[in-house]
């Protein structure tokens, strides 16, 4: 089922960025954002692509007072010929509606979904950036919009999507990170909303995130909730370790994110031949790996990043090294394939890629 999309083009549109080097993440939005309203009486209705700007909120509005809200965070690519693709975007619409069940949300027609999705990166083709490594990153979110403060699922929502041109995450490289061990805090608990793209679960891990950054590190790299002993996600990201050639990555318990490059990294890698483990892996048996010389790479998954290989490790008061702080040989094959897919230099062998307009 597609939703009948109303187009309300702006008649002031901006000066794009110029100078394709300065994008950075998230700061600069295009010309339009789409909108669609939910309310028990009418479903969703009036799906609209509107001229960019703020939101008018009323100040009991569930959102800002409960959190009720989940997000997705995708891009479009523009390939060599031009054209304009996406990469497995049924699979952001999926985990889009498992987020909003999780969080008493109203659920989106996946087709229709995706449909909005295209129609707006295909109004704001322009919009999607030239250079090398540059993308249009594209933020569909979903939150909860009652008038009132009484606590339980919501009556009304809204589904919105803004887009920004992106620059490289890598502006000097595939360079490693420096990653600390999080004891204290927690992202997420089994039974809780980790496995949901949530705004509260970054809510919770912005603590530990700038105490780290204050120490010197890159990211957080977080252990389970009950024992703080299996380790789950690094940041925003995946995880995933070479360990005497088998790849190891954290199980998905329900405190873990789905991603969609993990995902794609785990499909990739069973194709070359790897034995992949999705299993509990505690902190204890990472630290046997490195100091017995087994750990052979480790790096993220997203994506922001696609893949962020790790370079050095922090926990209680000891640093430790990994791949001696260069990017593994697997992680750099894992960024080349799925970055090559993603810009149409590499075959896509899987079917992953979803054209959207020419140029
Ligand atoms: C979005 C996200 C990821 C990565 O998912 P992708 O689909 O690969 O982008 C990993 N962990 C968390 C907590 C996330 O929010």
């Amino acid at each position: 089922m597609k939703y009948d999309i109303k187009i309300n083009k702006t008649t002031a549109p901006k000066a794009r960025p110029e100078d394709e080097s300065k994008l950075g993440f998230g700061r600069i939005f295009t010309d339009h954002m789409f909108l669609m309203d939910y309310n028990t009486e009418e479903g969703w209705h009036d799906a609209r692509i509107v001229p960019f700007g703020p939101l008018p909120i009323h100040p009991a509005s569930t959102v800002l007072h409960y959190g009720a809200e989940v997000f997705e965070g995708m891009k479009a690519y523009r390939a060599a010929d031009g054209s304009i693709q996406l990469f497995r975007p049924m699979e952001n619409v999926k985990r889009l509606n498992k987020s909003a069940e999780r969080l008493c949300l109203p659920e989106l027609d996946e087709e229709g979904c995706l449909d909005i999705i295209k129609t707006i990166v295909e109004l704001e083709k322009d919009w999607v950036p030239h250079s090398e490594g540059t993308s249009l990153y594209i933020r569909p979110y979903l939150f909860g919009n009652d008038p009132h403060l009484g606590v339980h699922a919501v009556k009304n929502a809204t589904f919105a999507i803004i887009c920004c041109p992106v620059g490289a995450y890598y502006a000097e490289g595939l360079n490693p990170v420096k990653i600390a061990i999080e004891s204290e805090d927690v992202r997420a608990v089994r039974g809780g909303t980790g496995y949901a793209k949530c705004g509260g679960n970054y809510a919770a891990s912005l603590r530990a995130g700038e105490r780290a950054e204050r120490n010197g590190y890159t990211q957080v790299l977080w252990l389970d909730g009950v024992d703080r002993k299996y380790i789950e996600e690094v940041g925003a990201m995946n995880v995933m370790f070479k360990i005497s050639g088998k790849i190891i990555t954290p199980a998905l318990t329900g405190s873990v994110l789905p991603g969609i490059t993990r995902k794609s990294c785990v499909e990739l890698l069973k194709d070359w031949g790897y034995e992949v483990e999705e299993r509990l892996f505690s902190v204890d048996e990472l630290f046997d790996a490195l100091e017995n010389g087994t750990l052979e790479e480790a790096w993220g998954t997203g994506t922001a990043a696609v893949v962020s290989p790790i370079g050095n490790l922090f926990y209680q008061g000891k640093e430790y090294t990994v791949s001696d702080n260069k990017i593994g040989e697997l992680t750099q094959k894992l960024y080349d394939n799925l970055t090559g897919i993603q810009w149409g230099k590499v075959e896509d062998t899987h079917g992953w890629i979803e054209p959207v307009c020419n140029g």
